[in-house]
């Protein structure tokens, strides 16, 4: 049997920032993907726009706007390609310009007021096949592999009766084998195209959809979301919403040379979802107090050393960097649980949904 501190299930972008950063503190990782390359599902379709939000000062967007800082600089550092030359993002309608009146003193980011919107230096786009091309020198990491048991022993968790592995990270995007019901990640389906064009921005743009700037010739526009659409496949209808919503952007033309298409995995609050798994059965016998639908009075049972990091709706590569440093932290016991990232929070509202109150 194969010994490993940590196995990793899933090599989208959340499970190999994650590898990297353990692999870097020195635990000795293992990463398995079903697939035989890294990046080949969500991740190998995204925009990897990395963009800031423009909302209220809330933690949500405190939490997406220092993802992007984090991941703009671990990027650039690692030298995958990443085009920061900023992003102009656009009010989309009247409503939305009020809006952006309030939020003017709400933005923590520098920023500038341009054309109507602002325009954010931090911002910028990085290179997918970039990322691909150094995780899979620098990973211990195979293909191939897909992770169909898991079983725990006193020894550690077993993974197809041939990894043992004293922690185990369930990264596995929208398409699991291991996803706890209670936490209801559901697929978001999105397409994004790359179009041949004279067209060439001197920065990034976004209003309603998203716009790089012209490489070798290609920009890339992105992203349609379809909720509830299972059997989606990339399809002509989202290329056309796309290239009407850009031209609402800039008078923009040229040929459609690519069109991809994948399901991000969503949470029901945007929020991803990082921490330690927690056992529904036994937590419910623990603590009858849940069955009446609050909050656990002496708390909830987890499953020890296994772990959840998913839910990345469709800020992935935005959030994987924050998302991978945070997990290391609780993994190391530096940090306490935050109760934004943590699954507790959607186990109680699943139990409190789905569970006759006693
Ligand atoms: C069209 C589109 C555009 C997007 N644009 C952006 C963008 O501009 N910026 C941004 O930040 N985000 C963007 N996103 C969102 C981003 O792509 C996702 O949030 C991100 O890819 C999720 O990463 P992940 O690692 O959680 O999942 P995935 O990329 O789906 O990776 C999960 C991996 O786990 C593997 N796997 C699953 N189960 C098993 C198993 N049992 N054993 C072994 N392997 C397994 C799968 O094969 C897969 O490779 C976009 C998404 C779409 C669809």
């Amino acid at each position: 049997m194969e010994k490993w501190e940590i196995v990793i299930i899933g090599g989208g972008i959340a499970g190999v920032t994650f590898g990297y950063l353990a692999q870097k503190e020195g635990f000795k990782t293992l990463l398995l993907e079903k697939k035989g390359k890294l990046l080949d599902s969500a991740s190998g379709v995204a925009g990897a726009f990395l963009f800031p939000k423009v909302g209220l000062d809330t933690p949500y967007t405190r939490f997406i706007n220092q993802g992007i800082l984090e991941g703009l600089e671990f990027w650039e550092k690692l030298g995958v390609g990443v085009e920061k030359s900023g992003v102009l993002i656009l009010p989309r309608d009247e409503k939305d310009r009020v809006k952006f009146a309030k939020y003017r003193t709400q933005i923590t980011l520098p920023f500038e007021e341009r054309e109507g919107g602002f325009f954010f230096p931090d911002g910028g786009v990085v290179s997918v096949e970039g990322v691909r091309k150094v995780m899979e020198r620098e990973l211990n990491w195979q293909g191939k592999e897909e992770a169909t048991q898991l079983e725990e022993t006193p020894q550690g968790w077993i993974i197809n009766g041939k990894y043992l592995a004293n922690k185990v990270i369930l990264a596995e995007g929208a398409e699991g084998n291991f996803l706890p019901q209670y936490l209801q990640i559901y697929p978001v389906w999105g397409e994004r195209i790359g179009l041949k064009t004279d067209f060439s921005p001197p920065y990034h743009l976004h209003k309603q959809v998203s716009i790089s700037t012209n490489r070798n010739g290609i920009v890339k526009i992105g992203a349609t979301h379809k909720r509830n659409c299972f059997q989606c496949k990339e399809n002509w209808e989202e290329v056309e919403e796309l290239l009407e919503k850009a031209r609402k952007i800039a008078p923009i033309t040229g040929e459609v040379v690519d069109i991809k298409g994948g399901f991000r995995a969503s949470s029901r609050d945007y929020w991803a979802v990082v921490g330690e798994v927690i056992d529904l059965k036994r937590s419910l016998e623990f603590d009858p107090q849940l069955l009446k639908g609050q909050p656990p009075r002496k708390g909830v049972i987890y499953r020890k050393n296994l772990y959840i990091l998913n839910g990345m709706g469709a800020r992935g590569f935005s959030n994987s960097v924050i998302t991978g440093k945070y997990l290391l932290q609780l993994i190391k016991g530096q940090i306490s649980p935050d109760p934004h990232l943590s699954p507790l929070r959607h186990f109680i509202r699943y139990v409190r949904k789905f569970y006759p109150k006693g």
